[in-house]
């Protein structure tokens, strides 16, 4: 972070601070804002947390104080007020206004200082301060790393570390992913000394599934899984009928692209889900094969070289025709890929 001094000058008097994440926000998004709010308020500044979107049933241990203000159009006012009052916003794990959909303009609009901290590539935002390195592994990381800037290491304690536990596990999918580091690890090792039991977050995070959702889940691998060896790729497509059918809760299609990634030889994965009029689509990557730009130029989305995702208003079907086109453009990279 480049003028870590003259934050700290900022932030020697009490301040009116909201933390922002982005839409339906995942472990990270909500773990590092929740761990850093907790932060600002032993510092004695007065915080609220911002979500564009109600988040996951499986996040809810997290916001147990229900600390988290949801907008939507009855919010809408009360969110803008409090932007409109803040001394600064700090915008957590994303760094463009397109992942705020909806609560976009009364962000984009106000003209309270911003501070960014996100890993994320292609940042579009204008903010006076930033602590953005996309090499971490998630957000959390980077709260982590934030705090331990400031000499404050002695102010985590284990709530806040299951918070930023959290990003980390899941923004890694388990410390599996190329974006784990030697300091993802040594972090895990500092919360855990602290007494942030991993075992239990773990458990709330992915041990919390309904019966609803592992027949989901089991019906999506058995018919809608498909393998292409000959791109080392493999997909699921859900349509909104079967997302009816299966009676799925926000969250429930949540790690299912991992299922496609861990077939054998795979390098590439998707899944493509139909929601109303649009398609969410997400892609994992193996070595150097970049998804986030696939994700981009196709899907109105982006995200990391191996973990990217997007929206688009066309056909699920369609949505799948691109991604093949896409997939034989990059036939012969994709067959030589070489994995370490
Ligand atoms: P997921 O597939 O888990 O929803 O998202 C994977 C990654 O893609 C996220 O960590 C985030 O970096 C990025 N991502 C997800 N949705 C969007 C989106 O709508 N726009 C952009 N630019 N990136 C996204
Ligand atoms: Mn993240």
């Amino acid at each position: 972070m480049d003028n870590l001094e003259e934050y700290k000058r900022w932030i020697s008097q009490p301040r009116k601070l909201v933390i922002v994440t982005h839409h339906t926000p995942d472990a990270d998004a909500l773990g590092s804002s929740l761990a850093l709010a907790q932060y600002l308020k032993k510092k004695q500044h007065q915080v609220t947390v911002i979500s564009p979107s109600v988040y996951p049933s499986f996040l809810e241990w997290m916001n147990d104080k229900r600390e988290v203000l949801i907008y939507n159009d009855n919010t809408h006012d009360v969110c803008e007020q409090t932007l409109q009052d803040a001394d600064m916003v700090f915008l957590l794990d994303f760094s463009t206004f397109d992942r705020l959909q909806n609560m976009r303009g009364i962000v984009e609009r106000s003209p309270t200082k911003r501070f960014i901290i996100d890993h994320h590539q292609n940042p579009e935002i204008n903010a006076d301060f930033w602590l953005w390195d996309t090499q971490a592994c998630s957000t959390s990381e980077l709260v982590y790393s934030f705090i331990e800037m400031l000499d404050d290491n002695v102010l985590i304690d284990v709530a806040m570390g299951e918070c930023i536990y959290a990003g980390i596990v899941t923004d890694t999918a388990s410390f599996k992913r190329a974006s784990t580091t030697k300091k993802s690890h040594l972090i895990t090792a500092h919360l855990m000394d602290l007494g942030v039991c991993t075992n239990r977050v773990q458990r709330l995070i992915y041990d919390n599934f309904s019966e609803d959702r592992l027949h989901f889940i089991g019906h999506i691998l058995k018919d809608k899984l498909h393998v292409l060896p000959e791109y080392h790729a493999s997909y699921l497509v859900i349509t909104s009928q079967e997302l009816e059918q299966y009676k799925t809760q926000l969250g429930d299609t949540e790690g299912l692209v991992d299922y496609a990634m861990s077939v054998k030889d795979t390098v590439v994965a998707g899944i493509f889900i139909e929601k109303n009029d649009c398609v969410k689509v997400s892609l994992r990557s193996a070595g150097g094969f970049a998804v986030n730009t696939i994700a981009r130029q196709y899907f109105n989305g982006g995200g990391h070289l191996n973990s990217a995702a997007g929206m688009v208003s066309i056909p699920i079907e369609q949505a799948e025709k691109t991604f093949l086109q896409v997939l034989d453009q990059h036939k012969e990279e994709l067959q030589n890929l070489v994995l370490c």
